[in-house]
């Protein structure tokens, strides 16, 4: 009988464990066919999910990019629940000088994923968390998020307007005129209504989706404003900055009238008959979040029974 060599056994057993490597290798490569077919990975999922079948099975926000800035930056929205009313949540249209009203924003994200169950079913809630991105960009050095630790020191004015130094809040069309007012000073309102991106994008997001309200925070001002173009104010608007202004304590004026406002962007939703008011958070550091949040819920509950 003929003895195998130990180079011979050797090979033989790499063989073994060659055809060993192979066969798991294919045992597993079919159980992960299988298991894509049934459940692909999130990647392969479009970005904007919108059949309220997955909406149950997914607490995520469908994220949405509604426009892009002057330099080229995303205008985000993010969506939670499946109702027939849409409230809009705007933050940052004055950019880095109003940095809070961005935290705030991104922390409504946040507070709407951990709880998708307080949104009343016949409703839906968009948050734009920074309708200004060029200008919280030139004070806070970030695209998307950032913390207050990020904020450059100084009163951050610069950061106000977009890159095109145009004050958004005067380019809507609501009494546009090509000079608007910001304090004492002259600020650029563009070259006509809705002449930057930015307030185009929304304009464009608002005719598209046809919101029951919208709400834009702001600072520092300390008060919940109404909005009216040329007109008394709505009803509903009424209600609604009523709402706002008693569960936050913030409090409630028709009007902002330290100084004439022209193309202001609430003024024109109320040209276009939805309500919509201007919160003015006290400080320009914090994100006042219970008195925030006291008034979010107050336009839930008074939306929810409509
Ligand atoms: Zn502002």
């Amino acid at each position: 009988m003929r003895f195998f060599t130990i180079k011979q056994l050797i090979i033989a057993a790499l063989f073994c464990l060659a055809a060993i490597a192979a066969a798991v290798f294919v045992l597993l490569d079919i159980k992960k066919r299988e298991e894509f077919k049934d459940n692909p990975p999130q990647s392969q999922k479009t970005e904007t999910i919108d059949t309220s079948a997955q909406i149950e099975t997914s607490p995520e926000p469908r994220r949405e990019i509604i426009g892009f800035s002057v330099q080229k930056r995303e205008i985000e929205s993010y969506i939670f629940g499946a109702g027939q009313n849409l409230l809009v949540f705007i933050g940052g249209i004055h950019g880095g000088y109003e940095w809070n009203s961005v935290l705030l924003a991104y922390e409504f994200i946040d507070y709407f994923q951990t709880n998708p169950k307080l949104i009343p079913e016949n409703l839906s809630i968009a948050v734009i968390p920074a309708l200004n991105p060029d200008g919280l960009f030139k004070i806070t050095g970030k695209a998307g998020r950032f913390a207050a630790g990020d904020v450059a020191a100084g009163t951050n004015e610069a950061g106000r307007f977009n890159a095109n130094k145009v004050d958004l809040n005067r380019n809507f069309d609501c009494n546009w005129q090509v000079k608007g007012v910001w304090r004492q000073k002259e600020v650029s309102a563009g070259t006509a209504a809705f002449s930057e991106p930015e307030s185009a994008a929304i304009r464009d997001y608002i005719l598209r989706n046809k919101p029951a309200a919208i709400v834009f925070w702001h600072s520092q001002s300390n008060a919940v404003y109404g909005s009216m173009c040329n007109t008394e104010m709505p009803a509903e608007t009424r209600a609604i900055l009523n709402a706002y202004a008693k569960a936050s304590g913030y409090p409630a004026k028709d009007t902002f009238d330290q100084y004439q406002v022209s193309g202001d962007a609430t003024d024109w939703l109320a040209s276009i008959g939805v309500p919509a008011i201007t919160v003015e958070l006290k400080t320009h550091e914090n994100i006042e979040w219970p008195q925030n949040l006291a008034g979010v819920q107050s336009l839930l509950e008074y939306y929810a029974k409509k």
